[in-house]
């Protein structure tokens, strides 16, 4: 029996949309991801899944 379906998370990697470096972000993070190099935020917590403020060009799994 499954029952870890509802906790289900994954690892993005994301394009700054404004540097385009690359970055390694959690799609359920509880605090805000910001660009490494120029600061910009990628990732915003939403108390769950969070919203994704970048370019997604990968989902890890
Ligand atoms: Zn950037």
């Amino acid at each position: 029996m499954r029952k870890e379906r509802e906790t289900r998370s994954r690892f993005l990697r994301v394009k700054c949309t404004d540097c385009e470096n690359e970055q390694i972000v959690f799609d359920h993070a509880s605090t805000s991801v910001k660009c490494n190099v120029c600061g910009r935020t990628l990732v915003v917590p939403r108390g769950g899944k969070a919203e994704i403020t970048s370019e997604i060009i990968e989902i890890l799994e």
